[in-house]
């Protein structure tokens, strides 16, 4: 299950962070953002950090999870919409010279610390 490695991962990510920052407190919240189009679904990621938070940093860590949508630019017409999944053009014109910015990402925003 690919949700699993990346919930291992983030633990090790917010395991490291900590001690690089020298701090001891327990993790109360986490904030990850997961991109519309990262094709990673956050109920798995819920799952997945139910399993395996018991006994590490973040065994008490409320996990907050947002979903940044990724944003279309056409250079045919100037369009800019938000899209909600991957397009190969313009929804305005049709054309194919397209860039897709945001909304692949995966990325650990916010880790919050009790007070120690
Ligand atoms: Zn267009």
């Amino acid at each position: 299950m690919h949700e699993m490695s990346i919930v291992q991962a983030l633990i090790e990510q917010v395991e490291g962070e900590i001690e690089r920052a020298g701090q001891t407190g327990r993790v109360t919240r986490l904030e990850l953002a997961i991109g519309t189009l990262s094709g990673v679904h956050a109920d798995s990621i819920r799952f997945a950090f139910e399993l395996m938070s018991p006994g590490t940093v973040v065994e008490q860590a409320e996990l907050v999870i947002t979903h940044p949508a990724a944003h279309l630019t056409c250079r045919q017409c100037g369009a800019a919409p938000e899209i909600p999944e991957l397009i190969m053009a313009c929804p305005a014109c049709g054309s194919t010279d397209i860039t897709i910015a945001g909304g692949t990402d995966l990325l650990l925003q916010t880790i919050e610390l009790e007070d120690s």
